[in-house]
């Protein structure tokens, strides 16, 4: 077949629409406000509105499916007839798919893990040994159509076999998913039949999960796959699509196989190893040179370059972004307040399609086409690199000189009895994790503020007033070491974002984390300074008012940087060790101020692991180093916790001991036992509290539920080193709920402490 070559292109875009229009509506149907037709018609002119938009801007291929009413890995869950069994007697397909994602009262929801590297969460689909894969093509062609009636052609995306199966999880009993793939091939084999009737010429097939080590044999299957489904005589052109990393091996194989197009990202892969790959030389390359998860503007007269250069050695030369843009913002206009130079700087989703059609016309047409736009995007890129806030002397110079003017912290034993000493814990303190429910007063006193209904001193006057109601409580449930609650927090990076210098924190910047939830990264973009203290009046406060130790509460610069745009002009581990150093600033001044107990939080720990193993090891040892540095700063009787969740945690558990925190609170809901044995088994000896319950559901678990889990976890470590805590912050529950659970837990704590 002679498929339409095409140019410039993405390979997908962000669907939540530029006011959250999807998130609204979609809760709206879940609310019931709404029905089904009304949030389709929403939908179906987000769609409209984003292809013709793209259209304009020039792009000469358009990504089509990208669209989601959840998530794409569910959506292939549901092309492939693999939703969970358990969903299945639910009669409308919308509401079965929503089930499937976020549960109902009668079932489970799938789990939800990171996508890569990315902050973006995707449902992981279950398969089992009942699970029968069948085809239900009805989302893919009905875009096509819709496109096809607006007089677009469509190229549908997809998540490949490979990535697919690679990411689900195998349940009850079955083996790896990936040994499937034979018969989940034969379903792409007819979807490309299906698609070829509906007149695509081309199709997206996603493969990123070849960027990874998840498959030991990916070049392997990589070529029994491809060589399969391009060998089909009917079938649109073929353009399988990975990005976040090099394919390495797996480039050549993929190239030795009939496939039309296979999309590379140069941003995260580099663009050499393109170069070298005899077997493209028949091939279209789409070039992702435009980064499509962060928020930098090109430079292109040196992404022309790379083009150029690669130009020789292929087949065909596309430009797209180096992954979808789901992971930006939509637009850079919604912006109003950023200043002139930032925002030179800067590229969100619509910008970024802009250039994506500039260098597609500068390849075609030679660089005088694009003379005014390579101009402008070289005096961007100078004036970021001579801006003084790029470049703070006085934070380089301390980051330097930090070995020998610190304070370094004990042994752990030291710290302990120096600790002890100043505290009279009972054995099993029990404590939460930092937030209390953000309750309607409070979310509507942050909107006044927004709204100049009411000023700072008003709105720190109400906060505070939470914040005494919260201690109150907490001395009521009898709770030993108390938190302020955070009530003066919209997000546990934004805040610290908004008082750092280096940050930019947008109005309107929000990305899709997971199905209706969006956040807003603040931009980091220079050298990191706190220029004042940021929690320590809430702390003291808090702390006037009880006898009990109040914890400070703080976020970690792992964290801080996992969920951030951030500056792409030094390591990432340089980035990390200036947040480092504002924290420990915050750390000093918190001890300072009388406070005894400092949490520094690192959920994002593990998201930033490196997709290839070779490189896992020096993030851990730059991780690991940031958050000692931000924790070196205070003496032996501080006692330093640290919270970590969200994830699995064989792989960092070796770091997460390198941290060394006197106390280290963890999700274990589910896994309780595994994690201590985990941390035992590498001789983990500081004190430590596995979640005693799951704060993800409304349910309140029972005194004697906490109480057995407590013994149990007794067993592993033991009562002078165990915690008893939530398996993390409270913000997102109903008062009551968590009064009841906390009381529940106070007494289990109190059980144990007398019977063992
Ligand atoms: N201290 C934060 C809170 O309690 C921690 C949140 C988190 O772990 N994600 O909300
Ligand atoms: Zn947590």
């Amino acid at each position: 077949m002679t498929p339409q070559p095409f140019t410039a292109t993405i390979l997908g875009s962000p669907r939540i629409g530029p006011h959250r229009e999807l998130k609204r509506a979609t809760e709206r149907y879940w609310a019931g406000t709404i029905r089904r037709a009304e949030l389709d018609s929403i939908a179906a002119g987000l769609r409209r509105d984003t292809w013709t938009a793209l259209t304009a801007a020039g792009l000469d291929s358009m990504p089509t499916n990208t669209f989601s009413y959840y998530d794409q890995m569910l959506d292939t869950a549901v092309l492939l007839g693999a939703l969970p069994r358990r969903a299945a007697d639910i009669a409308d397909d919308l509401d079965r798919y929503f089930a499937a994602a976020r549960g109902n009262d009668a079932i489970q929801p799938l789990e939800m893990t990171k996508w890569f590297d990315t902050n973006y969460h995707y449902i992981v689909p279950e398969i089992g040994p009942d699970t029968r894969f069948a085809l239900n093509p009805a989302k893919v062609l009905g875009e096509v159509k819709e496109a096809r009636d607006l007089g677009i052609t469509a190229r549908p995306v997809i998540v490949g076999p490979l990535t697919f199966l690679a990411l689900s999880k195998a349940v009850d009993g079955a083996g790896a998913p990936i040994g499937r793939l034979d018969e989940v091939i034969a379903l792409y084999a007819d979807l490309l039949a299906d698609l070829a009737d509906a007149g695509a010429d081309w199709v997206q097939i996603d493969e990123p999960v070849l960027v990874t080590d998840i498959l030991s044999n990916a070049a392997e299957l990589t070529a029994q796959t491809y060589r399969l489904l391009g060998g089909l005589t009917k079938r649109p052109a073929i353009f399988v699509a990975t990005y976040f990393g090099a394919l390495n091996g797996v480039l050549a194989a993929l190239a030795r196989t009939p496939v039309e197009a296979i999309g590379v990202d140069l941003v995260a892969g580099g663009y050499q190893a393109v170069g070298a790959v005899p077997e493209l030389a028949d091939k279209t390359v789409v070039a992702g040179i435009v980064d499509g998860r962060n928020i930098w503007r090109t430079d292109l007269h040196t992404a022309l370059g790379m083009l150029e250069s690669l130009r020789g050695s292929v087949g065909e030369l596309a430009v797209s972004t180096s992954c979808s843009t789901l992971h930006v913002p939509y637009t850079l206009d919604a912006e109003p307040d950023v200043d002139p130079a930032l925002r030179s700087w800067l590229a969100f989703g619509s910008e970024k399609v802009t250039e994506v059609v500039a260098l597609a016309r500068g390849l075609r047409d030679g660089r005088e086409a694009i003379t005014e736009e390579i101009a402008a995007s070289q005096a961007a890129v100078a004036s970021r690199r001579y801006d003084p806030r790029l470049n703070n002397a006085h934070v380089r110079e301390r980051i330097s000189s930090i070995a020998s003017s610190g304070a370094t912290r004990g042994p752990a034993a030291d710290r302990r009895s120096a600790q002890n000493e100043r505290l009279h814990l009972p054995a099993l303190p029990t404590t939460t994790i930092g937030s209390y429910p953000q309750t309607t007063a409070i979310r509507k006193a942050r909107e006044a503020l927004r709204a100049g209904e009411i000023d700072q001193v008003e709105y720190t006057h109400d906060m505070r007033a939470e914040v005494a109601a919260v201690i109150a409580l907490q001395e009521d449930l009898g709770l030993d070491v108390l938190v302020h609650g955070e009530p003066e927090r919209n997000d546990m990076v934004q805040y610290f974002a908004e008082q750092l210098d280096g940050f930019f924190a947008t109005r309107h910047g929000w990305v899709q984390s997971y199905g209706t939830r969006c956040v807003r990264p603040p931009i980091l973009y220079g050298d990191v300074n706190r220029p004042q203290p940021m929690t320590v009046e809430w702390a003291t406060y808090a702390q006037s008012l009880t006898r009990r130790p109040v914890k400070g509460m703080l976020t970690g610069p792992v964290t801080i940087l996992a969920w951030s745009f951030v500056r792409d002009d030094q390591p990432l581990a340089d980035t990390a060790n200036q947040i480092a150093l504002a924290i420990r600033d915050e750390t000093v001044d918190l001890q300072a101020a009388g406070i005894a107990i400092i949490q520094v939080d690192e959920p994002a720990l593990r998201e930033l692991l490196p997709l290839r193993s070779k490189d896992k090891g020096d993030y851990l040892a730059w991780a690991v180093g940031a958050f000692r540095l931000a924790t070196a700063g205070v003496n032996d009787s501080t006692q330093i916790h640290t919270h970590l969740c969200y994830s699995e945690f064989g792989e960092v558990i070796g770091a997460i001991a390198d941290l060394d925190a006197d106390v280290t609170s963890i999700e274990a809901a589910r896994s309780r036992m595994e994690i201590l044995d985990d941390l035992n088994a590498i001789g983990f000896s500081n004190s430590v509290g596995p979640g005693v319950y799951d704060i993800h559901s409304p349910r309140v678990p029972g005194t004697a539920e906490v109480a057995a889990s407590l013994r149990a976890a007794l067993k592993a470590v033991p009562a002078e080193r165990l915690w008893v805590n939530p398996d993390c912050g409270l913000k997102t529950r109903g008062q009551d709920e968590v009064v009841a659970s906390l009381r529940n837990m106070v007494d289990a704590a109190k059980e144990v402490r007398v019977d063992g």
